[in-house]
């Protein structure tokens, strides 16, 4: 299977790009030592997977999508490697993503865009295009993804493939290269919800090297994804989030969505609309958290401890050093977001921005909380429009952002939340995703619903 994967990349990756790093030697080490083992070590041994190049892997290059961590080799694997490789799935690769996860299209990447499987002309999502775009070129089964403001859910709708976001804590980030330390989480990428069950309950579990790892028993996300399939969800309850739709979203994806709504409906369960009137401030108040958090902590490429270091020439002072490399590592929109989050943090200015923008993320948690007193999950499109022209919006970071406007809440509040593919549009022909929330702790909810929908 893993050969038979391999095959697969070296046969489409040159248009897909979804790949940074190809480990053949590795993932087939691994291949076979399950198929030496006289029994399996978990239900996905043997099963390959293509791993998002924000998690560190010991021995295997890891670069974040950036110049400047390119050809440092992680010392240690992330907890998520190290569950993975216990469990017997061979790493097929790293993949291709927007520097530091930061994007929407993986069009920041340093190393070139990923194209949309569906349409090569088009993005794949981001930050973790090339996770997704892997699983559905066929390259992967499987793939993990990370999701800091939608980078897991949003590639998962464009592309046609499920998506998950974990509860914040659920899986360790020991290991995951920070961007926002208080949203970024990992989580599944495959065709299935019950394969992404299968991959959540692997990588998922409390973690002492993690300070904000949740102490608590995984949800019982493989049981439930059973249960969904069997199709019948009488006596669950659906919000309808009113706030997402209107301007910005394609008739195609609103028609997609009222459909899925209708399917909802049709396989039993109970309908409502629900408002959650803070949500539509929950973009902006991403964008100062995110790049406050950003900030601080990419001030660690310092060209001292990690990966590249220009004019070192003996004739440049340690700051001079810093300073060009930094400027020569850091791509456009990882710059942007490191001069916003520190302006954003700066005395005097602190309190109107950070402190405003955290007193926003207390209300959309409140919002979540008022809404799960009625309903069991929550319901929107995943994203406002389909996959989007490669170059289309890249001189534009508002519509860029504007990407995540459905998925960001989730992370906010530190929800779990699934992408599932709803369709294809009816407009132009390319995958929709229906997004999923449930409160913390009940990612099960997702996959129950999730895989009765699918
Ligand atoms: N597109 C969002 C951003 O650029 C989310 C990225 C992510 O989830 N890593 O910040």
């Amino acid at each position: 299977v893993t050969q038979a994967h391999l095959d697969r990349i070296a046969q489409v990756d040159d248009l897909v790009h979804a790949f940074l790093h190809v480990d053949a030697e590795g993932a087939l080490a691994a291949a076979k030592a399950v198929d030496e083992a006289p029994e399996p070590v978990s239900p996905l041994a043997g099963v390959p997977l293509a791993l998002k190049d924000v998690l560190t892997t010991k021995g295997i290059p890891t670069t974040c999508g950036s110049r400047t961590l390119e050809g440092w080799i992680p010392p240690y694997d992330a907890t998520v490697t190290r569950k993975l490789r216990e469990a017997g799935v061979p790493i097929l690769g790293k993949t291709n993503m927007d520097e530091f996860a930061m994007g929407s299209s993986t069009e920041n990447s340093a190393f070139g865009p990923t194209h949309n499987p569906w349409d090569h002309a088009r993005i794949p999502g981001g930050s973790g295009g090339g996770s997704s775009a892997s699983v559905a070129a066929f390259e992967a089964p499987l793939a993990i993804g990370t999701d800091t403001g939608g980078s897991i859910r949003q590639p998962g709708a464009v592309t046609g493939t499920v998506g998950v976001k974990p509860t914040y804590g659920g899986v360790s980030r020991y290991g995951l290269v920070a961007f926002s330390s208080s949203l970024d989480q990992a989580g599944p990428c495959a065709r299935t919800v019950l394969d992404a069950a299968l991959l959540h309950e692997v990588v998922a579990g409390h973690d002492p090297m993690d300070s904000t790892s949740i102490d608590a028993p995984v949800p019982p996300v493989v049981a439930a994804a059973r249960e969904g399939l069997r199709g019948d969800l009488a006596g669950v309850k659906v919000g309808v989030v009113t706030e997402f739709s209107g301007e910005g979203y394609q008739g195609g994806v609103l028609r997609s969505f009222e459909g899925a709504v209708a399917q909802l409906r049709e396989l039993g369960a109970e309908v409502v609309e629900v408002s959650c009137p803070s949500f539509v401030y929950a973009l902006p108040a991403y964008y100062l958290i995110a790049p406050s958090e950003c900030s601080s902590n990419l001030a660690r490429f310092d060209a001292m401890r990690y990966g590249l270091r220009v004019a070192d020439d003996g004739e440049h002072s340690a700051e001079e050093v810093m300073s060009l490399t930094r400027e020569a590592g850091f791509g456009p929109e990882v710059k942007r977001r490191i001069m916003l989050g520190t302006y954003a943090l700066s005395s005097g200015y602190y309190d109107a921005y950070y402190g405003s923008a955290q007193k926003v993320r207390t209300l959309i948690t409140r919002d979540f909380d008022t809404a799960f007193e009625k309903v069991d999950v929550l319901v929107s499109p995943t994203t406002p429009t389909t996959a989007f022209k490669i170059g289309e919006r890249v001189d534009d970071p508002m519509a860029m952002y504007l990407s995540d406007i459905c998925s960001i809440p989730a992370n906010l509040a530190g929800n779990a939340a699934m992408s599932v593919p709803s369709g294809l549009s009816d407009e132009d022909g390319l995958p929709v995703g229906l997004q999923i929330m449930a409160p913390a702790l009940a990612d099960d909810r997702l996959y129950r619903v999730g895989a009765a929908y699918e």
